[in-house]
């Protein structure tokens, strides 16, 4: 290990999903890597710890998924249908969600490196499971995956970052906590040519031959979320870590980054109306509530004002979670009758969660402080258009709609009128912004003259370009693992020719 005054290879900013990818992939190019963490140790992960841990990515069929899971028992292989998610089909998703914006080659290197960087991981030791709990339903006698994500990592975020600083460990990877990123340091010529940092030590300039800055997007600052996603948004619920005040991106911004993405727009999603300002980290993500394709969204007033079955759950919830913003009090109330309880995931039953059960949708609206007669108004009228001559199934776009409504719904349309009647109350809990710098085809920053920042690369949330107005569910984790690679391979592949010339 390099003593302090020394020249690191590559330093690392960050210690969530896309910066230790990072730091694996500069330690297999070259000898010393450092990676520096704003937070303290206990609190170590980012928002990566936060997450269910589950993965989008491209695959064939089963054997692919083997390949990730080798362990997967045959009673199991013989239970489960995954169907195939190919390079085609993720790409169209990324197009088809971000309304055509996402930068193509972006989208194609996350698309086209999305298994293989499992793999990678799996390689090292990453440990994966299907995902039963949240992407598939019992379909006859086989458990179907729907949405086109199967597999997350055992102990989901958590194990996803355990696993990961496992693999840090074994490499020899030095990681310094409580320390963070202030500024860049660049050489005469414009060079990067190290991090000066803030530890418990006080300010300190670290030599190094590159750095990737993995450092989050703007999130958990209020100032920033305003400024750029527009007034209410400062009042919003963080979800995850309180550390992603939008450093990285600012120490990029600074030596001449471009910036680039949806600075506007961001990942938000329908959060438990009592969770606290920033992510708990024993209840993680379980304060999401994202079963409302099963049921209805109202506002205060009892009405509804989207069309909850647009779309599977991973293809609308992030812009769902932004939409409540628009109604009263920034609030909304996820309504459901008895014959869809087995349909409600985990994070339902929660005890931190805002449930309310009662035997009339009165009396329910009464506990939940929605206007009673707006409710029953509407679930009248809504049950009164429900066509139940189309067969429902959860596991497929049903096309089981309502007619006639001023907000259809347009699958998984079924009548509310077996008690107990249950709701939750929800408002907008904001998980990652859209905005970021620009990088190339090798993790590098670029100038507004797409000129690569020498010595500078990045990855994770502060990368932007790929994500506009919306986003397809676990794509995060599969980008910030993608695009940490091939930062962390850049960099340390760079460091090496440095150390030769
Ligand atoms: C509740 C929740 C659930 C989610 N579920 C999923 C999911 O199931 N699947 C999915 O794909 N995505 C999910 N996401 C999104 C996912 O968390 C992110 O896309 C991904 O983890 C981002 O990885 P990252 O490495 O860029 O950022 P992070 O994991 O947040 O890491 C950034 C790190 O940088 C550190 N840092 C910040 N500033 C500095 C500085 N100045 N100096 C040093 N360090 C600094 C932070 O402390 C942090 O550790 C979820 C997010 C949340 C909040």
């Amino acid at each position: 290990m390099p003593a302090n005054d020394t020249v690191y290879d590559v330093i690392v900013v960050g210690a969530g999903n896309a910066a230790l990818s990072a730091a694996i992939a500069a330690r297999e190019q070259t000898q010393s890597v450092l990676v520096v963490e704003k937070a303290p140790e206990y609190f170590r992960g980012g928002n990566t710890y936060f997450t269910g841990g589950i993965i989008r990515f491209a695959f064939n069929g089963l054997d692919d998924i083997k390949g990730l899971i080798p362990d997967m028992s045959e009673t199991e292989a013989n239970s489960i249908e995954v169907g195939q998610y190919t390079e085609n089909q993720f790409y169209d998703d990324m197009m088809r969600v971000t309304h055509g914006l996402s930068d193509p080659e972006l989208a194609e290197i996350l698309v086209s490196h999305s298994y293989p960087t499992m793999k990678w991981l799996q390689e090292h030791g990453v440990r994966f499971v299907l995902s039963f709990g949240r992407q598939a339903f019992r379909d006859g006698d086989k458990f179907r995956f729907w949405g086109g994500l199967v597999v997350e990592a055992v102990g989901a975020g958590k194990g996803l970052s355990d696993q990961q600083f496992d693999v840090c460990e074994k490499l020899g990877v030095e990681v310094r906590y409580s320390t963070e990123g202030v500024s860049l340091i660049q050489d005469q010529m414009g060079r990067v040519a190290g991090l000066r940092v803030k530890g418990p030590d006080g300010f300190e300039d670290i030599a190094g031959r590159a750095v990737v800055l993995a450092a989050g997007g703007f999130e958990a600052n209020a100032e920033m979320r305003c400024r750029y996603l527009g007034p209410g948004w400062e009042t919003v619920k963080v979800r995850g870590i309180p550390y992603n005040t939008g450093d990285g991106i600012k120490m990029a911004l600074d030596v001449g980054a471009q910036s680039y993405g949806h600075w506007s727009s961001c990942h938000a999603v329908a959060w438990d109306m009592n969770a606290p300002t920033f992510g708990d980290r024993t209840v993680t993500e379980l304060f999401q509530k994202h079963s409302y394709p099963f049921g209805l969204m109202v506002n205060i007033n009892g009405e509804r004002f989207l069309d909850e079955g647009a779309d599977f759950r991973n293809y609308t919830y992030v812009t769902y979670g932004r939409a409540l913003m628009d109604q009263p009090q920034g609030l909304c109330f996820q309504v459901f009758d008895d014959k869809v309880k087995h349909l409600l995931r985990d994070e339902y039953w929660i005890p931190q969660a805002t449930p309310a059960e009662a035997n009339s949708i009165e009396e329910l609206a009464r506990m939940l402080d929605i206007d009673p007669v707006g409710l029953a108004r509407t679930i009248e009228d809504y049950n009164a258009a429900v066509r139940t001559d189309i067969p429902y199934n959860a596991t497929v776009k049903d096309g089981r709609r309502t007619e006639g409504l001023a907000v259809d719904k347009t699958n998984w349309a079924e009548t509310i009128d077996t008690p107990p009647y249950r709701g939750w109350a929800v408002t907008t809990g904001i998980t990652f912004t859209f905005g970021g710098v620009k990088v190339n085809n090798r993790g590098q920053v670029v100038t507004n003259a797409q000129d690569p920042i020498p010595g500078l690369y990045a990855a994770g949330e502060m990368v932007g370009g790929l994500f506009y107005h919306n986003y397809p569910g676990g794509s995060g984790l599969s980008a910030g693992m993608v695009f940490g690679r091939l930062a962390g391979n850049s960099a340390g592949e760079d460091a090496l020719a440095l150390k030769d010339v």
